[in-house]
């Protein structure tokens, strides 16, 4: 068979592989590095279904990572998933709520679903340089909507040969998500508000990646960049794992996945898991107000010419869906560059024949678009409590409600498995507003919290201690426009 290497979105000759994609973060034509083939499970579902989630995350993660070892995935998988670094054995574990399962992908320790691949990623971005022979020492550049931030400062804080610099929009996290990433620890990390959402922050990331000029500038100082958010492949591919997993936990004919989306890197690992073998029905794309992604999968067009809106689930906020563009390469295949383009000089892109050729083929069938705003998100919370006295986070909330409608809708029974992505501690005056309505009265975050304790009775987890009594150590904060300024000051002097 044809060996498995990576390739990017814009133009196929340009190849790496895995451990190179995994260092480079993004392709050098601004495109994403996407597997030339997507493999099929080696072990069978029953063999699967009797496996622990390490063993689980091993048989995927070495299917994908053709240049790594076996002792070398292993090494990696069983580092990350073990109890230092997760607050349950299990790793992750579906609960059954008002007949739909819920999958806790936040038991690490930021508990943000986002720990599932930021704790295995410096593993294997280490062992990568180690293969390439890399001299430089790598600087992390991450953008974030609140959760990928402090999961990479987490993941690489201390790592031998890293840098991790978070930019992050001042006012557009919780103030517990700023809390946890302005306290972080570890000589290597910077933490830097900008004035402006997370698009902003994206946008100039990427800029950065691509501007040869001042790569060249880090060279010589002994830095190379690279990207702990879902561009990169070594971010997704771990997250692939819990989809089967989750799978093979119920082991049912067939599964319909909710995802809470904002990057589209989480449902695309659903995607990848299901082209893996994983036999699913459908692929629910849960959107909050900002219902950019809804919009595509109703009319094939994607247009980001609308007002960015601040919600509650503030990691959703995004009108550029960066890993949208692996999902328009499988419809769209060469042309993907020029949309791509279109993109970011229109805002507008639109996929021929999106919705003409719906034969069982088309990889967008298998997706459904649904939204929920912050009413339908905050009446989801409160009723899943009531009826059951399960409390969701607001993203995952979203999700549920987008789940609610579709049902409505359809009347499909298929065996549903919720993305539940975020713990409720992360998201506390959310949370208690929606539960207790009127009645609500705001405190401190560590107030909130512990009221929130009281009336779900779930364990305060060891993250939010940390981040409620940690030191504020970061405190810088410019517009985007100065971001590269500012990196430039920490490595160039
Ligand atoms: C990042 C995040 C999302 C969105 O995931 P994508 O992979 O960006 O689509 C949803 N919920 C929470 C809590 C998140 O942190």
């Amino acid at each position: 068979m044809q060996e498995l290497i990576y390739h990017s979105t814009r133009d196929t000759s340009l190849t790496a592989t895995a451990s190179e994609a995994i260092l480079r973060g993004i392709a050098p034509d601004g495109g994403l590095y996407v597997p030339s083939r997507i493999p099929a499970l080696k072990k069978s579902f029953d063999e699967l279904s009797m496996m622990s989630y390490p063993e689980v995350a091993y048989e995927v993660l070495r299917l994908f990572l053709t240049d790594f070892t076996d002792d070398e995935v292993r090494t990696a998988v069983n580092s990350a998933y073990n109890s230092d670094n997760f607050d349950r054995e299990d790793i992750t574990c579906l609960m059954k709520a008002n007949g739909t399962y819920y999958l806790e992908l936040f038991h690490g320790r930021t508990i943000a679903f986002k720990d599932m691949a930021l704790s295995i990623l410096p593993h294997l971005m280490s062992i990568s340089a180690k293969k390439n022979n890399l001299k430089e020492k790598i600087v992390i550049l991450t953008a974030t909507s609140g959760d990928t931030g402090k999961a990479a400062l987490e993941g690489f804080a201390n790592v031998p040969g890293t840098g991790i610099v978070v930019f992050y929009p001042k006012d557009g996290v919780s103030s517990f998500q700023e809390r946890q990433m302005v306290t972080q620890e570890g000589d290597n990390t910077h933490v830097i508000g900008i004035h402006g959402n997370f698009d902003d922050a994206q946008r100039e990331v990427k800029k950065i990646f691509t501007d040869d000029a001042f790569a060249a500038k880090m060279k010589e100082a002994g830095y190379v960049f690279s990207s702990a958010n879902s561009i990169n492949i070594g971010r997704l591919i771990p997250q692939i794992a819990y989809y089967v997993y989750a799978y093979t936990r119920l082991m049912e004919d067939e599964i319909t996945f909710v995802v809470p989306t904002g990057n589209f890197g989480n449902i695309l690992a659903a995607y990848y898991a299901c082209r893996m073998g994983v036999p699913v029905s459908k692929l629910i794309c849960a959107s909050n107000d900002n219902k950019v992604l809804f919009d595509f999968f109703e009319t094939g067009v994607y247009d980001r010419n609308r007002d960015f809106i601040l919600t509650s689930s503030p990691s959703m906020d995004i009108l550029i869906s960066s890993n949208l563009e692996r999902l328009i390469f499988e419809l769209a295949g060469d042309e993907t560059g020029e949309l791509m383009k279109s993109l970011a000089s229109t805002g507008r892109y639109e996929v021929k024949n999106f919705k003409a050729g719906d034969t069982d083929t088309n990889p967008a069938n298998l997706f459904r678009g649904e939204f929920a705003t912050g009413e339908e998100m905050a009446e989801e919370i409160r009723h899943v409590y009531k009826d059951c006295g399960y409390v969701l986070d607001p993203h995952t909330a979203v999700a549920s409600a987008s789940y609610r409608k579709y049902l409505a809708d359809t009347r499909d029974l298929t065996p549903t498995v919720i993305a539940s992505t975020a713990s409720p501690y992360k998201f506390s005056a959310s949370v208690l507003k929606a539960i207790e309505g009127d009645a609500f009265k705001p405190g401190t975050d560590k107030e909130l919290i512990e009221r929130l304790n009281k009336l779900s009775g779930v364990e305060i987890p060891a993250a939010v201690e940390r981040a409620l009594n940690g030191t504020v150590r970061h405190n810088t904060v410019c517009d985007p426009d100065k971001m590269k300024d500012e990196i430039a000051k920490i490595f160039l002097g």
